[in-house]
């Protein structure tokens, strides 16, 4: 063995976090080196608690109880920016995603105040009609969340003006959406009963 080369040895439970995470995301987490790019381009990074490079690092190293906690996997928004950026094509979003639902799944707390109840009202908005409904997901996520007064006044002003509409609307394809979502509750059941993980 080359004697430059550092082999680190993890110990097996964290080894079985980043198979869990490469399996559940499908994405080869071992290629990252670090290159940083990721993080550069990440628009929302300067607010994470931890940079999605970092992210990469901690589930290389198995660190199950940080990566899952961290406000990091909630306030990605999905922009797809750091994979297309990324030299080994590592899709960072559908990480995130993959992450989020661990994070539920194994009954986390997430950092972030008020997170959960945004996504599961985002999440529930679009079981519903196929797609967001803004004022119906602000209704569910200020009674999740119990927070009536933030951006209520901003929020009124929009719908004044006619930005946010009264009623929600259905996309012609929500019998595929709901399909999708029954599919992905029953994953869930199965997994909470093997205990949160996929094998
Ligand atoms: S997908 Fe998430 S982690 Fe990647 S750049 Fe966008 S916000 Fe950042
Ligand atoms: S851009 Fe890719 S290789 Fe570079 S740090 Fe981010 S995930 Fe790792």
């Amino acid at each position: 063995m080359d004697e430059r080369v550092m082999a680190i040895e993890l110990p097996k439970d964290r080894q079985v976090f980043l198979e869990e995470v490469q399996h559940r995301c499908g994405e080869n987490l071992r290629l990252c080196y670090q290159c940083l790019k990721c993080s550069v381009g990440c628009p929302t990074a300067p607010f994470m608690d931890f940079y999605p490079h970092a992210i990469l690092r901690m589930i290389q190293l198995g660190c199950k109880q940080e990566v899952l906690e961290s406000n990091a996997i909630w306030l990605c928004v999905s922009c797809e920016t750091c994979g297309t950026r990324c030299p080994n094509e590592i899709d960072i979003g559908l990480l995130m995603d993959a992450l989020r639902e661990m994070s539920l799944e194994g009954g986390y707390q997430a950092k972030e105040r008020g997170i959960v109840a945004l996504h599961n009202a985002f999440m529930e908005s679009v079981r519903r009609g196929g797609r967001v409904h803004e004022a119906t997901m602000l209704m569910q996520y200020k009674l999740r969340s119990g927070d009536y007064w933030t951006d209520l006044v901003p929020g009124m002003k929009l719908f004044m003006k006619g930005k946010i509409p009264l009623f929600p609307g259905r996309i012609k394809g929500i019998d595929s959406i709901r399909e999708i979502y029954e599919k992905t509750q029953k994953q869930r059941t199965v997994l909470r009963n093997r205990g949160g993980k996929l094998r």
